[in-house]
């Protein structure tokens, strides 16, 4: 097998599945132990036989052996895997979640004095970082609405350093025009952070479109099987080269366990996603003609708020959609939700199974608001035959309706 994950001739399925796969480290066919995926490689303490060869090992540069926290093939794999798939990156930094992720870029970019701008759809804990870790290191974070690019460049000062995007955003699903936003923060000598966690490469190509970091949280669609807590952030070569510093100097590192776990749910990432796309642009459609929906907020369903911006920008969507209710109230929601039987009530997504969870976002938001009386769910659909998963959003529907 000569095949590279690196030719970009390939397409991403064909992708997904050579990613990663060196032969230094899976064998190389023929060779006793040769194997497709590379071992679960543990290790703190790599040997070297004299000091020579000790000292040899310190340049700080990929796939050597230095000591554990560098990590090792398995986790180098996955790293590759991710950055072969990211379009534009010279290299990928593994976190233990996809916070952390987060925390690591923009701890890499940002400096005591600086001020980030977030958008205003951010995911909350995302938030909380502004709020949160950069107040007390110095920086400033100011928030601005996603949708309105002139607003951005208005609030840009001396002092900003950095924009973070989440596009769409996780929860009410703004698309945002991540190009032009882009084209105004590199005018302003800003650097781009965009988390990517809902399209994946596979659905938007971060780099290209302007981001100079794209994050992602693994946990979602990569991990796949809501077993592991993971995140990456991939860059150009100087960015990269900062980020893998300072996740070093922060010590973090990923267990060769969940690096093997997280190789795995890639492999069928591409097959998972474009199911739960199916099946949730199919609900998304089904919701919007029935009387208890006010609106469905779904970039992938044509009429829905950010649709063209989708349709310009990305290749693929996901199974993370969300609906407003027509009217009703808080108790009506949360009946709707306790009365759904395929559905887990619970944080994350891009699982296997099909998740809900009541939409509140009005009490974080700060540079535009959503309306107190708007209730609604975000749903994660996953891999359930869809006619049964909309059977039971229909039965749930009484009892919104019943109140
Ligand atoms: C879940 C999520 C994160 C955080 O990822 P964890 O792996 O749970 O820490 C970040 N951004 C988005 C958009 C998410 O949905």
């Amino acid at each position: 097998m000569a095949g590279s994950a690196d030719d970009e001739r390939l397409s991403p399925a064909t992708r997904l599945v050579l990613a990663g796969r060196h032969a230094d480290w899976t064998g190389t066919p023929g060779a006793p132990g040769a194997v497709v995926n590379p071992a679960v490689w543990r290790a703190s303490t790599h040997l070297y036989p004299d000091v020579a060869a000790l000292h040899a090992g310190k340049p700080n540069e990929d796939g050597h052996f230095y000591y554990g926290r560098r990590g090792a093939p398995t986790q180098w794999a996955l790293a590759e895997a991710l950055t072969a798939l990211e379009p534009g990156a010279a290299g990928t930094v593994l976190y233990p979640s996809g916070v952390a992720a987060l925390a690591g870029a923009l701890l890499t970019v940002l400096r005591p004095g600086d001020v980030l701008l977030m958008t205003d759809n951010a995911y909350e804990p995302t938030r909380n970082l502004g709020r949160g870790l950069l107040r007390d290191f110095g920086v400033e974070t100011r928030w601005f609405d996603p949708l309105d690019p002139a607003a951005f460049e208005a609030a840009i000062c001396e002092k900003t350093r950095a924009v973070l995007l989440e596009s769409p955003g996780s929860l009410t699903m703004e698309v945002q025009d991540v190009p032009a936003l882009s084209a105004i923060a590199h005018r302003h000598g800003m650097v781009v952070v965009l988390d990517n966690t809902w399209a994946s490469p596979l659905g938007f190509r971060a780099l290209e479109h302007g981001a100079d970091i794209a994050v992602m949280s693994l946990t979602k669609h990569v991990g796949g099987h809501s077993d592991l807590m993971m995140g990456s952030a991939s860059a150009g070569p100087d960015l990269y080269r900062r980020l893998r510093l300072r996740s070093q100097q922060l010590g973090q590192v990923i267990s060769p366990d969940d690096a093997a776990l997280a190789l795995r749910g890639l492999r069928t990432m591409g097959l998972r996603l474009a199911q739960e796309t199916s099946s949730a642009l199919e609900l998304a459609k089904w919701l919007e003609s029935r009387p208890e929906v006010a609106q469905v907020l779904c970039p992938m369903l044509p009429g829905s708020p950010g649709h063209e911006l989708w349709a310009r920008d990305f290749s693929g969507g996901c199974g993370l959609f969300s609906f407003v209710f027509a009217g009703g109230s808080a108790a009506q929601c949360d009946a709707f939700v306790d009365a759904l039987q395929l559905f887990g009530i619970g944080y994350s997504w891009g699982g296997f199974e099909s998740l809900v969870t009541p939409l509140e976002p009005a009490a974080i938001r700060t540079a535009t608001t959503w309306p107190k009386d708007h209730f609604g769910v975000r749903l994660s659909i996953g891999l359930e035959d869809v006619a049964d998963l909309r059977a039971d959003i229909e039965q749930a529907m009484a009892a919104w309706r019943a109140g």
